[in-house]
């Protein structure tokens, strides 16, 4: 398969890269392991998100009518490996663009896709994913957070954990279950609900950075309109399958690997070990030689995903095993960095003896989250194990 692209992709690629490195923060190192998710952090990500969208590149590849400029899967691609590679602050907007945006352009009623689509061009609105339940989460069908039709409004009780950035979020999109008779990925709806609703409590989960990411939602008769429905009723299995496969695609994965290793072996070429530069120690040269060649291979099943896309097929176990290989990846990749770097590699941003701030100790710990977010290791197997090579079910 030939990978390379064509001068205007090349050329998109070179202005992109120049924008960027206009307007990109100022002190912002890229660092964005190092931040908690805490209201000063949200205004860089959040200013940041209002410069993308004067541009009109929040989500560059959506149709003009919504805010995006119709770019193809490649020219996607292109600007999100730069945006990966320099590890831009676009936390305000991932959610709404990786996710919400492309479920609700397939499933979407006109209305729907007018209110929401440009508030998330815009970066007017910032989403959170209500997915995950205490007993739900691999097993997400089996969640129970109810959703009862009361006239022309829906009433939700129940609760979801793990919820990332439900603390800042303007909206979210909810998995309810609408049916508790018919069998369990039948009687499941997908709802876009207002996080200001009244009866919505969040509370903060700290992680192991000590960050508050991620929280858990509790919801108490919240009185929802009918028209926060997506698609049709009991229909929401199928659409959160669509909303999974757009997460799991992964291509900043691959990128990040790849600014990393470039950090790891200029530290690497820069630092002197017993009078030696580690960077000529065979261990430390073997250990670069895997992770170069990792995130190569990172980077490639990122793109046939991509090129999927481009043919207008739908990526299923393809975006399972790059999301698989490209987490894990980046775990190895951490973990190679603190090992060249010694006993400094456990340090912590903090440090005043803290090598590259504390960058690969933040990503090995961020990274270990990353590969259970979106599936767990074990769930992308079996996705790869059935569908791609069409095993029996375990
Ligand atoms: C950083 C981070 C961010 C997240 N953000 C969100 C978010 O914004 N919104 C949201 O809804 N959720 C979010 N999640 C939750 C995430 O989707 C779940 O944690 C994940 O799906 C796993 O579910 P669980 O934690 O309930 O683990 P469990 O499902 O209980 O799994 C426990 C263990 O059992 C294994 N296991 C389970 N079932 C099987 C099986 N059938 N075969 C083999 N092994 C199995 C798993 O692989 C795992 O090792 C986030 C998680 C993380 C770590």
């Amino acid at each position: 398969m030939d990978f390379r692209l064509t001068p205007q992709e090349e050329a998109f690629r070179q202005e992109v890269r120049d924008w960027l490195r206009e307007n990109l923060p100022e002190d912002w190192s890229g660092d964005r392991f190092t931040r908690d998710r805490d209201a000063e952090t949200w205004n860089v990500y959040l200013s940041f998100a209002k410069k993308l969208a004067a541009k009109r590149w929040v989500a560059p590849h959506w149709p003009v009518e919504y805010g995006g400029l119709g770019l193809s899967v490649i020219q996607q691609l292109v600007f999100n490996e730069e945006i990966a590679y320099h590890q831009a602050p676009i936390g305000y907007s991932s959610i709404g663009v990786g996710w919400v945006g492309p479920t609700v352009i397939v499933y979407g009623t006109e209305e729907q896709k007018k209110k929401h689509l440009s508030a998330i061009t815009n970066a007017e609105t910032m989403w959170c994913q209500g997915f995950s339940e205490p007993n739900a989460g691999s097993d997400l069908a089996a969640l129970q957070t109810r959703a009862v039709r009361d006239g022309d409004d829906y009433v939700i009780n129940g609760q979801k954990i793990w919820t990332s950035g439900a603390h800042l979020a303007d909206w979210c999109i909810l998995l309810a279950r609408t049916d508790p008779e018919a069998p369990k990925h039948k009687g499941i709806s997908y709802f876009l609900l207002d996080m200001k609703t009244p009866g919505i409590t969040v509370q903060p989960l700290i992680d192991m950075m000590d960050n508050h990411g991620f929280n858990e939602v509790f919801f108490e008769n919240v009185r929802i309109p009918k028209n926060c429905l997506l698609g049709q009723e009991n229909q929401g299995w199928y659409m959160a399958a669509t909303t999974l496969d757009f997460e799991r695609s992964s291509i900043g994965g691959a990128v990040g690997g790849r600014r990393m290793l470039e950090e790891i072996v200029e530290y690497a070429r820069d630092t002197r070990h017993n009078g030696r530069r580690l960077i000529d120690e065979a261990p430390v040269r073997v250990r670069l030689a895997d992770a170069a060649l990792e995130v190569e291979i990172g980077q490639l099943l990122s793109y046939r995903v991509a090129s999927m896309q481009s043919r207008g097929l739908v990526p299923n176990y393809e975006s399972s095993i790059a999301k698989l290989f490209n987490t894990d990846m980046q775990l190895r990749l951490a973990k190679a960095g603190m090992e060249i770097m010694g006993l400094y590699g456990q340090l912590e941003p903090q440090s005043k003896y803290v090598p590259l701030r504390g960058k690969f100790e933040r990503q090995y710990l961020w990274q270990t989250g990353m590969s259970v977010g979106g599936g767990t290791p074990e769930i992308q197997k079996n996705i790869i194990a059935m569908r791609g090579l069409g095993l029996p079910r375990g």
